[in-house]
C-alpha cells in the first residue's frame, strides 16, 4: 500500500552473479556477516560494479529495466517494419518514432507549444486563470498504489475507490504545483538543500531565456517565490502518507467556503468535473493555501509561472537546448547522473507512459512464457499459505482479529504477469511527426479514461503497473496485487537454480506485497477495502508498539553525517520487508516438504536464503539521488532493506551471529510483527 506499492527496486542486475544454477555471490570474507552482512554478501559486487554515467544508481532492478527497454525497442522496430501490425502496435511505433525524430523537433522549435503559451498570455482575470488551471488537471498522481505524490499542476487527480464506500470510485485531489520534488527542497535549511535551491532559480531563468522570454531573471525569482508559498501550504511527506489524515470528504460547495480564491465553478467545469458533488481531499491545508494564492498573488506572476511550467512540462519533447537544460537541473543536480540517458531509452520510457498496456501486450507474448506464469502463481499460493499459518501461530493476536486477517487474506486478488484485460487505446490519436502533441493527447486520454470510471462499478482486475515494469505493487483499497512479468525473471526468479534462491529474492518480494495488506496502513483497510480499522484496540496497541521499535531501528541508520533515515516515513515498507522475509522463509521451508535443503558451495540452505535476500538489494547510488530518496521516498535505501535480517532468529543461527557484533540485536530487541 502506500508507498507500498512500489517496492522501489532500485536496481539492477546481477546477471553476472548467477552464472550457473545455484551460484552464490563471491562473499567478502574480510568482514563478518554479523558486523556487515550487506558487505559480506555484496562486497565483491560493490567493488567491481560502476554506476553507468547515465544512471543515478545501479542494481539488479536497474539492469533488468535496461533489458526490458532493449526488448521493447526490438519489438517497436519489428512493428515499424510489419505491414500487418495491429492498430495499437502502429501507435507505439508512431509515438516512438516521432520522439526519435530530432531533426523534425529542432525544425518545429517552440511552435507546437505556441497555442498554450498564447492562451496563458491572453489571461485577463482570475476567472480565466481558474478555467485554465482546471483545464490542466490530469490523472497524474496515485497516493496509495504507486505512491506517486508529485504533480507539476496545482492539484493532481487520482480516481480510486472511495475510502468510505469502496464499491464506488471517488475523485481524490492531491497537492501540487512545485517544480522541485517536495516542499523540503524549498523550506529545509541544510547546506545540501540550499545548494540545490541555489541552482534552481538560475535553471528557471535559463529555460525562459531559451524560449526568448525577456526579463528572465526577475521572472524566475518571482516564480520561485510563488512556488515557495505553495510549498509552505503543502503537507509534509510524512503527513501525506498518513491515510487517516487524507480521508477528507468535501462536497462541491465546501470548496467555496473552505478554500476561497480559485473560482471553483470555472475550475471544475474546465476539468470535466461539473456535476461531481463528492471529492476526497488528500491534503486540505494545501488546497486551501494554494487556492488562496490564486487570489492573492498578482495575475502577472501566475502567467509567468504557468509559462515556465508549460515549457518545463514538455521540455523533453522540445529542441535539444531545452532537453539539455532540463537535464542539467533534474538529472545532474537532483540525481547526480553526469550523463543523460540515450535518446532511444528516453523514448522507450515515454512510450511506456503513453501506451504502456499496448507495449505490455507485445512484451508478454514474447517474453513471459505460460510456464513461468504458472510457476509464479504457485509460489504466490505457497506464500499465502505460509502467511495464513503465521496468523494462526501469532500468540499476541485476539481470535477475532485473526479471523478478520484471514478474511482479508482470502479476498486478495493477485495478478501475475499481466492483466486479464487491456486498456483500449482506440480513442487516442497518435500522429507521426507530432511528438509533443502525442504526449499531451496521451495525458488527456489517461485523464478521460480515469474520469470515465466515476459512477461505474469498481473493477478489481485493473492493474496499476505495466507488465514490462520491474517492480511489484499492492493496491490496498482494492485488496489486490500486481506482479509484473518483467520482475518475474532472473536474477529474481530463475527456473535454473535452487529454489531457495528464488524464495530469498522473489519470494520475499511477493511476501512484501502481501504483507502490505497487513502493515500499519493495511491494518486500516478491512477486507472490503473500507478505511476501517479491523483490529481490537489491544491488538492494534501491540502492533503500534512493535512498529515503534522498527521506527527506532531505522532512525539510527545514517547515510550521511547530516541526514538519517526517517523511521516513520519508511515504516510501512520496513514492516512489509520484515513480514515478507519471514513469510518467504516459512514458505520455502514448507516447499521442502520435510527434506533437508541441499548445501551449495559450503553454504547451508538457510545461509543461501539470507544471502539471496541481501544480494537482491545490492545497489550503488549517487549521493544526490540517495539524499532525494531519504527525503521523499517511503522506501529505505536498499542497503538498509538488506538489514531486515537482523530481526529474524534464523539469520543469527545461520551465520552464528553473536552479541558484540555490530548488527547483533538481543532477542527482545528484534521486531516481530507477523
Ligand atoms: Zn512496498
Amino acid at each position: 500500500m502506500k508507498r507500498v506499492a512500489s517496492f522501489l527496486f532500485a536496481a539492477l542486475v546481477a546477471a553476472v552473479v548467477y552464472p550457473a544454477a545455484g551460484d552464490l555471490p563471491a562473499v567478502d570474507s574480510s568482514v563478518r556477516p554479523g558486523d556487515a552482512f550487506y558487505q559480506y554478501v555484496n562486497g565483491a559486487w560493490l567493488k567491481s560494479t560502476e554506476i553507468p554515467a547515465d544512471r543515478a544508481s545501479i542494481s539488479d532492478g536497474v539492469t533488468l529495466s535496461e533489458l526490458a527497454g532493449q526488448r521493447t525497442r526490438d519489438l517497436i522496430e519489428e512493428t515499424a517494419r510489419d505491414q500487418n501490425a495491429t492498430a495499437d502496435a502502429r501507435k507505439i511505433a508512431d509515438f516512438f518514432n516521432a520522439f526519435m525524430d530530432e531533426a523534425a523537433i529542432e525544425k518545429l522549435g517552440l511552435a507546437p507549444l505556441e497555442p498554450q503559451l498564447r492562451e496563458i498570455a491572453a489571461l485577463k482575470d482570475r476567472k480565466a486563470l481558474s478555467r485554465l488551471l482546471g483545464g490542466q488537471l490530469r490523472a497524474d498522481v496515485d497516493a496509495l498504489n504507486n505512491t506517486q505524490f508529485y504533480t507539476d499542476k496545482i492539484f493532481g487527480l487520482w480516481v480510486a475507490q472511495d475510502f468510505d464506500a469502496p464499491g464506488s470510485y471517488a475523485p481524490y485531489l492531491l497537492q501540487g504545483g512545485l517544480g522541485m520534488p517536495d516542499r523540503d527542497y524549498y523550506l529545509d535549511d541544510s547546506a545540501a538543500t540550499a545548494a540545490i535551491r541555489a541552482k534552481y532559480t538560475p535553471h528557471l531563468a535559463k529555460m525562459l531565456s531559451l524560449a526568448n522570454i525577456k526579463d528572465a531573471d526577475a521572472k524566475a525569482a518571482r516564480i520561485f517565490e510563488l512556488e515557495k508559498r505553495m510549498a509552505m501550504a503543502h503537507a509534509s511527506r510524512v503527513d501525506s502518507v498518513d491515510v487517516q489524515k487524507a480521508n477528507n470528504h468535501w462536497s462541491r460547495k465546501d470548496f467555496d467556503s473552505k478554500a476561497p480564491g480559485l473560482d471553483w465553478q470555472e475550475y471544475f467545469a474546465a476539468a470535466g468535473l461539473t456535476g461531481q458533488d463528492h471529492f476526497i481531499i488528500w491534503q486540505p491545508g494545501a488546497v486551501t493555501g494554494i487556492s488562496a494564492l490564486v487570489a492573492s498573488e498578482p495575475l502577472e506572476t501566475w502567467k509567468e509561472y504557468l509559462t515556465l511550467r508549460a515549457i518545463e512540462h514538455v521540455a523533453g519533447y522540445l529542441p535539444k537546448a531545452f532537453v539539455d537544460e532540463r537535464f542539467e537541473f533534474y538529472g545532474k543536480t537532483l540525481s547526480g547522473a553526469p550523463k543523460q540517458r540515450d535518446r532511444w531509452k528516453r523514448g522507450i520510457s515515454v512510450t511506456n507512459v503513453a501506451l504502456g498496456d499496448a507495449v505490455g501486450k507485445l512484451y508478454v507474448a514474447r517474453y513471459f512464457p505460460p510456464a513461468e506464469k504458472a510457476r509464479a502463481e504457485a509460489m504466490v499460493r505457497n506464500l499465502i499459505a505460509a502467511f495464513s499459518l503465521r496468523i494462526d501461530r501469532l500468540e499476541w493476536m485476539a481470535p477475532e482479529t485473526k479471523a478478520r486477517a484471514k478474511a482479508k487474506l482470502a479476498v486478495l486478488k493477485i495478478g501475475v504477469g499481466y492483466p486479464d484485460s487491456w486498456i483500449d487505446y482506440s480513442s487516442l490519436e497518435i500522429r507521426s511527426g507530432d511528438a509533443l502533441g502525442n504526449a499531451l493527447r496521451a495525458e488527456k486520454f489517461e485523464t478521460r479514461r480515469n474520469l470515465a470510471k466515476l459512477g461505474k462499478p469498481v473493477d478489481r482486475s485493473e492493474w496499476v503497473m505495466t507488465p514490462q515494469t520491474v517492480n511489484a505493487v499492492n493496491l490496498p483499497v482494492m485488496n489486490a496485487m500486481n506482479f509484473p512479468a518483467a520482475i518475474l525473471q532472473p536474477p529474481y526468479f530463475d527456473p535454473k537454480r535452487p529454489v531457495v534462491m528464488d524464495y530469498g529474492s522473489m519470494g520475499a518480494v511477493i511476501g512484501h506485497e502481501i504483507s502490505h495488506s497487513f502493515d500499519d496502513q493495511g491494518a486500516l483497510f478491512d477486507s472490503s477495502g473500507k478505511l476501517n480499522n479491523w483490529w481490537t484496540p489491544q491488538d492494534f496497541a501491540h502492533f503500534k508498539e512493535a512498529s515503534q521499535k522498527l521506527v527506532k531501528q531505522y532512525d539510527l541508520y545514517k547515510p550521511f553525517p547530516d541526514l538519517a533515515l526517517n523511521g516513520q516515513l519508511v515504516l510501512s515498507e520496513n514492516i512489509a520487508d520484515l513480514a515478507g522475509l519471514a513469510v518467504s522463509y516459512d514458505a520455502w521451508k514448507l516447499s521442502l516438504g520435510g527434506k533437508p535443503a541441499p548445501v551449495v558451495g559450503g553454504f547451508s540452505g538457510d545461509q543461501q536464503f539470507f544471502m539471496s535476500f541481501a544480494q537482491s538489494w545490492r545497489q550503488k547510488v549517487r549521493d544526490p539521488a540517495l539524499r532525494q530518496q531519504v527525503m521523499t521516498d517511503g522506501h529505505s535505501p536498499d542497503q538498509y532493506r538488506a538489514l531486515t535480517v537482523r530481526n529474524l532468529d534464523a539469520w543469527y543461527q545461520a551465520f552464528g551471529v553473536k552479541a558484540g557484533e555490530q548488527l547483533y540485536l538481543a532477542p527482545e530487541q528484534r521486531v516481530r510483527i507477523w
